[in-house]
């Protein structure tokens, strides 16, 4: 047998994809202002970022982002291990550290990399890591390059995970969950899986990328509002590209984990710290997040609005009470051809498939923010109204 090519067998598996209905690809975005996009020179209303704070373009943040550049440059430069740690990267860990009301927080240059370096620092081959089936790829991708035991009990299901930990009694536990699901928009069950690790004497994970900013009196993120402290989720993980509008992740917890982490995390050990100029405006992006409590207000208020006309028009809501406002309709080609429906209206809303989802739950992921505006929901509701939902015929 000759060698196979890589390349044609990932063409192939492409082309697989394709007869699917299941092809990936890629949009330019050539302008923005606010939630409204240009693509392919047509103006569209967006209603599929995660900016759930309307944070991203304001003009406090791009100030901060200028005068940093201005005085810092662009790179790093370096690793924070070397000498890319600036003051402005440890006054925002001060802050996030503060806001989530742990010892101490680390900063990370994205999301992925953050998971997947928390999980190889945490876990050891013989250890088990209990996951939700539905979090983010990036903590299923951390377990198994950790090398531990990956075990995922269905969506939401305390009792299976109960049995998942409590089948490995000797084991080192780690619970790891989303604390909003990022394509389902439903809240974990915080209290509950808070409650088991205590029992097991396992660690808590929570991944509150959809949930900082968003949550919480002050923004504080899910794991707060659900009323448990850093001795309940003893691992926190949130990113800043979404409520915050900016870019990167952090993990907040005890001075031990993070000075763990600094020993042993290789996603941040071995990689160039995030631009400071960066860290500047996530900086003035969390001060703006904690003092303004009235785009939490709008948020909710947009998310009852359309809940409400959803319902009305009998649209296939999911039970979702956040800014994701996913609509099922199973069909992937019916997902695409929903979504191109509104792209013709005037909207963009992404159809999310097979396997970022289970097979048979496409859906559109709609996402709400403080940028829009009632008359945006209310237009989007009104075209939904005329799109088809169901399967092509
Ligand atoms: C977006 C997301 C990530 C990844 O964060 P990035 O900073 O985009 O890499 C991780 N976990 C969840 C739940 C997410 O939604």
């Amino acid at each position: 047998m000759p060698r196979p090519s890589l390349t044609e067998r990932l063409a192939q598996h492409s082309a697989e994809r394709a007869r699917a209905g299941l092809l990936r690809r890629l949009h330019t975005i050539e302008q923005t202002d606010g939630p409204w996009v240009w693509r392919n020179g047509r103006q569209l209303l967006s209603f599929c970022s995660n900016d759930y704070l309307g944070l991203a373009q304001h003009p406090v943040l791009v100030d901060a982002l200028k005068r940093a550049a201005d005085s810092d440059g662009v790179g790093s430069g370096s690793a924070h291990l070397i000498c890319g740690h600036r003051s402005v990267h440890a006054a925002l860990e001060e802050a996030l550290a503060e806001w989530t009301g742990r010892e101490r927080a680390l900063l990370f240059s994205t999301g992925y990399m953050a998971n997947l370096g928390v999980m190889q620092a945490l876990l050891q081959r013989d250890d088990v890591c209990v996951q939700d089936k539905l979090n983010h790829a990036c903590l299923i991708d951390g377990a198994q390059l950790a090398g531990a035991e990956l075990k995922r009990y269905p969506h939401a299901d305390v009792d299976a995970a109960a049995r998942q930990l409590s089948a490995r009694p000797e084991a080192g536990a780690l619970l790891a969950t989303d604390g909003v699901f990022s394509m389902d928009g439903d809240v974990a069950p915080l209290r509950e899986l808070a409650a088991l690790c205590q029992r097991e004497s396992a660690s808590l994970m929570v991944d509150d990328a959809h949930g900082l900013g968003v949550f919480g009196v002050r923004g504080e993120g899910s794991v707060a509002d659900a009323g448990l402290s850093a001795h309940d989720v003893p691992v926190l993980m949130a990113t800043l590209g979404k409520a915050l509008g900016c870019s990167g992740a952090f993990v907040a917890g005890s001075a031990e984990l993070i000075d763990g982490l600094v020993q042993s995390a290789r996603t941040y050990i071995y990689t160039t710290a995030m631009p400071p100029a960066l860290a500047a405006a996530t900086l003035a992006a969390v001060r703006l997040a904690q003092s303004d409590g009235w785009r939490r207000e709008k948020l909710r208020a947009l998310i009852a609005r359309f809940r409400a006309g959803a319902a009305q028009l009998g649209l296939p809501l999911m039970p979702s009470p956040t800014a994701i406002q996913p609509l099922l309709l199973g069909d992937a080609t019916a997902a695409l051809v929903a979504s191109e429906a509104l792209e013709r209206e005037g909207f963009l809303v992404t159809a999310i498939r097979p396997p970022t989802v289970p097979q048979g739950k496409a859906r559109l992921r709609i996402t709400l923010s403080a940028a829009h505006e009632e008359g945006d929901v209310d237009r989007l509701l009104e075209s939904l109204s005329r799109v088809p939902m169901g399967r092509p015929v």
